[in-house]
């Protein structure tokens, strides 16, 4: 993997890891450094040995903060107190985000705090990015920096807590306890610190997941080898103003996988496109992690099946227009060993293709099926997919009122969220068939009932390769 990532110390490398764990990308490297220059230039000169220059290394982690901020602001610069000036290849490119300044000491105080703010511009503090970035530079490596601040403008933080780490990273319990107990008025500014680092440092972790996956983005896009686990792409023809995503099995597809969508997009472009282009964009799934037992058919057949039933699916025989099989789940899968796709990453990858292709304006949509909505507090990270990609919400077999029920059954949503459910809901009318009814059909034999919900090509595709027979 093209990507390394640093923390200085051992909470944020947890942080971070999980993170990435949670974005799909376990297999991006996370070292922990031990804090400030010296440390930091150690492991970097070690990763560089191993990655070489044409990686892009990230440092992340938690800082202090000289005025008001973001938990986890972008960085347009990193400067130091000699004049030094570093530009992040992540840096926002309409010149938004902050300064943040690299020294080689504590800025314990609020006074200090803000007489540095004030001198310098900057509004978060660290004590390695700077030499980090100058490092990076010299060596012609592309690199970014996330930090999350854990210390407020407000807030002291003790120059006491450079003895309470270890210098790989480590946290010293015995010396901070016993600091601790002999100046008991540090222990609110300990507190809060540890408090906001605990609740900023995911989100630095989810940053740097976002980060990495604009990086690979980009690698694909200029034309590199495509790295393992790199992002597939998705043409989205020049039109497109929205892409409207939908994940199954199609295990094999029906009518309703190809019918329903479309009438979803007309219902769409109607009521929320404001004369907007939609696309299709179908994401066939390794295996459901919700799901028991994986798809019968191979990712290859459903794909195959996928393309003719979207090449021929409409009534009059002709094709859908404006739709793609998007297959980066299914190619994740055969380049990495991380188990089941989860649809979070998988919007996080879209978004981050779509933001590295110039495509930012771009919205996603999610459509899902009725009885997915009534279970989709159990999907992973269901409020940062509802940010993402919002949900569109297909009947199938229930009322809208009954939707809006198990929502509220779930007792996972806010009265707030599920009004908001209730918008998401389109009436496009129901189409009574399932994948299962047709394997059902198929594995007695039933060719011409499965037929009749099958686009031609799909039913010939299954009867060439006998799939789904008993
Ligand atoms: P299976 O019977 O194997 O569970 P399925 O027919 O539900 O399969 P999937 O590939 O799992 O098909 O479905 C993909 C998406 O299509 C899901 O969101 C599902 O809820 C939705 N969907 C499938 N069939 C219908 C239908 N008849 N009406 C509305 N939505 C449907």
């Amino acid at each position: 993997m093209n990507i390394v990532v640093l923390c200085p110390m051992q909470i944020e490398h947890k942080a971070v890891s999980r993170e990435l764990r949670r974005a799909g990308l376990s297999r991006v490297p996370v070292v922990q450094t031990g804090i400030g220059r010296e440390a930091i230039l150690r492991a970097l000169a070690r990763e560089m040995e191993r990655h070489g220059s044409g990686a892009l290394y990230v440092l992340a982690g938690a800082c202090g903060g000289l005025a008001a901020t973001a938990d986890v602001p972008p960085v347009a610069r990193v400067i130091d107190e000699h004049g030094g000036v570093w530009r992040p290849c992540s840096a926002p490119d309409d010149g938004a985000g902050v300064t943040l300044i690299g020294v080689d000491r504590i800025v314990a105080t609020p006074a200090e705090k803000q007489s540095l703010a004030e001198r310098t511009g900057a509004a978060i503090v660290d004590m390695e990015t700077h030499a980090f970035a100058a490092e990076c530079e010299h060596r012609g490596a592309a690199w970014s920096v996330v930090r999350g601040v854990s210390d407020t403008p407000e807030e002291t933080l003790p120059p006491e807590v450079l003895g309470w780490v270890r210098p790989d990273g480590g946290t010293r319990a015995v010396r901070a306890a016993i600091d601790l107990a002999r100046r008991p008025s540090l222990v609110p500014h300990i507190v809060g610190v540890v408090r906001r680092a605990n609740r900023v440092l995911p989100k630095v972790g989810a940053q740097v997941a976002a980060v990495a996956l604009a990086w690979m983005a980009r690698t694909t896009s200029e034309g590199k080898v495509q790295e393992r686990g790199g992002i597939s792409p998705l043409p989205l023809g020049a039109d497109a103003t929205a892409a409207i995503f939908f994940g199954g099995t199609f295990d094999p597809p029906h009518v309703a996988h190809v019918e329903l969508p479309r009438r979803v997009r007309e219902w769409y472009e109607a009521h929320c496109g404001a004369q907007g282009t939609a696309w299709l964009v179908y994401v066939p799934a390794t295996r459901s992690p919700l799901k028991e037992e994986g798809p019968i058919a191979s990712d290859a057949d459903r794909v195959a099946m996928l393309r003719a039933a979207l090449s021929e699916g409409r009534e009059s025989g002709g094709p859908i227009e404006r739709a793609l099989v998007w297959t980066d789940e299914i190619d994740r899968a055969t380049s990495s060993t991380d188990g089941p796709s989860f649809t979070v990453e998988t919007m996080e990858r879209a978004r981050a293709w779509l933001d590295g292709h110039g495509r930012a304006g771009v919205r996603m949509r999610l459509l899902i099926g009725a009885d997915q909505a009534a279970q989709f507090h159990r999907w992973r990270s269901p409020r940062r997919i509802i940010e993402l990609a919002e949900p569109l919400v297909m009947v199938r077999d229930r009322d809208a009122a009954s939707i809006v029920e198990s929502l509220r059954a779930s007792g996972f949503w806010s009265a707030a969220e599920i009004d908001g459910w209730a918008g998401r809901i389109v009436p496009v009318g129901t189409i009574d068939v399932s994948a299962t009814a047709v394997r059902a059909a198929l594995e007695v034999g039933q060719q011409e009932v499965a037929a009749r919900v099958l686009a031609p090509g799909v039913a010939r595709y299954i009867a060439e390769r006998g799939l789904y027979a008993g």
